[in-house]
């Protein structure tokens, strides 16, 4: 699917970078990695909020006014989601772009400056640009054609791109005039991924338009992945045994997942061992609330702060949560130097509270120093609902294996 093949440790490399963590043992196929990180890349320009596409209907950017935003192209390129502008964690372009030698670990910050990258490119009066690796030996030649107007802070770049691979023997040299950006391997293969999944979904006839020679697409802003959506992408990690989609959970500890009853079996000698039982376990009940503002779940996370009264966030969903006295594993992070409230979500986020200190006290004592204990500020621990926003959590034991989610 996608036109230069990714190794599966890359796709789960890229995936984390999104915050989509897989476990790094995850038996799941290349070919659906591949598809959680077309997905991941999606998500992140949110092309089906911002086009909301009819099935079986293209784009044709020719039906968008021009930009004609007061703000440069390099701010608007650069969205900030939420989360990031509450925890100060979006880096500056300038600081962050380390090109070839990036640590895989960052490609996702990298293709986010690339992006704004363009922008400022726009700014400084320079449409062309080409990519590179270290050692020259591919390029890819990108024209930005027009920059059109999806809404009043989205632009969308039209561009004209062409990736060349260096054939023994001949140089390979850019046509004059288009300015170098050098980036890793990795972020090519992910570059040319996501074009020609938007040009796959432009007008045919706006298609052919492109320059003899070079193809036709659309470069959107990359913001970070929502909650709901990384949950969507991390939901099923696959069966422990076969890698297949999985479709149900070992029951004592929550911990595993299998394709069937067949693959569990087979792996229960093995995970007999590991597989935690909750018999005799201590449970505390605690009430959760909900977030006030629900940033990391409800919101647009292009939103301007000013978004939070306009969507109404600040009003309570209690009802929202996982059915009532189902055992569920969820995650419990911590408050770093004993803040007062602890972030509660499940594997897949489909439901986000908060702990307030003040609620069960004695129980978040006993969280954080499991926290402590861990070494890390995230616990994953058993829980179920009783009703509304009171729960029982299971501090006293562990899953054998940490899941990483
Ligand atoms: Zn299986
Ligand atoms: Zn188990």
């Amino acid at each position: 699917m996608f036109p230069l093949p990714i190794e599966r440790e890359d796709l789960i490399t890229a995936l984390a970078s999104f915050g989509a963590e897989l476990p790094k043992d995850t038996k799941m196929p290349v070919d659906v990695l591949q598809k959680l990180t077309a997905k991941a890349l999606n998500y992140s320009q949110q092309f089906d909020e911002l086009f909301a596409l009819k099935p079986n209907t293209k784009l044709n950017p020719n039906s968008f006014q021009n930009w004609t935003g007061n703000e440069s192209l390099t701010t608007a390129m650069h969205v900030v989601s939420m989360e990031e502008a509450v925890l100060g964690s979006s880096a500056p372009l300038s600081q962050l772009k380390k090109g070839a030698r990036a640590p895989k670990e960052n490609i996702f910050t990298e293709l986010r400056q690339s992006v704004m990258g363009l922008g400022y490119a726009m700014d400084m009066g320079k449409n062309r640009v080409y990519f590179t690796g270290e050692n020259n030996d591919w390029l890819i030649e990108l024209r930005i054609v027009s920059v059109q107007k999806v809404d009043d802070r989205t632009p969308m770049f039209v561009v004209n791109y062409k990736h060349e691979e260096k054939q023994s023997g001949d140089a390979l040299a850019p046509t004059p005039g288009y300015t170098p950006v050098v980036i890793s391997d990795l972020e090519r293969r992910l570059l040319l991924a996501l074009w020609d999944m938007n040009r796959a979904r432009l007008d045919s006839a706006f298609q052919a338009k492109a320059k003899s020679g070079y193809k036709a697409s659309i470069v959107l802003p990359l913001g970070s992945i929502g909650m709901k959506e990384l949950g969507e992408l991390t939901g099923d990690t696959g069966c422990a045994v076969c890698g297949k989609r999985s479709y149900s959970r070992c029951i004592q500890c929550q911990s595993v997942t299998y394709c069937g009853k067949e693959c569990q079996r087979a792996d229960w000698p093995n995970h007999k061992t590991e597989c935690t039982s909750l018999k005799g376990a201590t449970w505390h009940k605690v009430t959760f609330s909900d977030l006030p503002g629900a940033y990391y779940s409800s919101i647009n996370r292009k939103d301007p702060l000013s978004g939070l009264r306009r969507s109404g966030a600040t009003e309570t969903a209690s009802e929202e949560g996982p059915p009532c006295g189902k055992v569920f594993l969820a995650k419990f992070q911590t408050p770093l130097g004993g803040g007062s409230t602890i972030l509660v979500y499940d594997r897949q986020r489909s439901f986000t509270k908060n702990w307030v200190r003040k609620n069960s006290p004695d129980a978040f004592r006993l969280a954080e120093r499991e926290a402590v204990k861990s070494g890390i500020p995230k616990i994953y621990r058993w829980t179920r609902r009783i009703e509304g926003n009171d729960y029982e959590v299971c501090l006293d034991r562990a899953p054998a294996q940490v899941p990483v989610w």
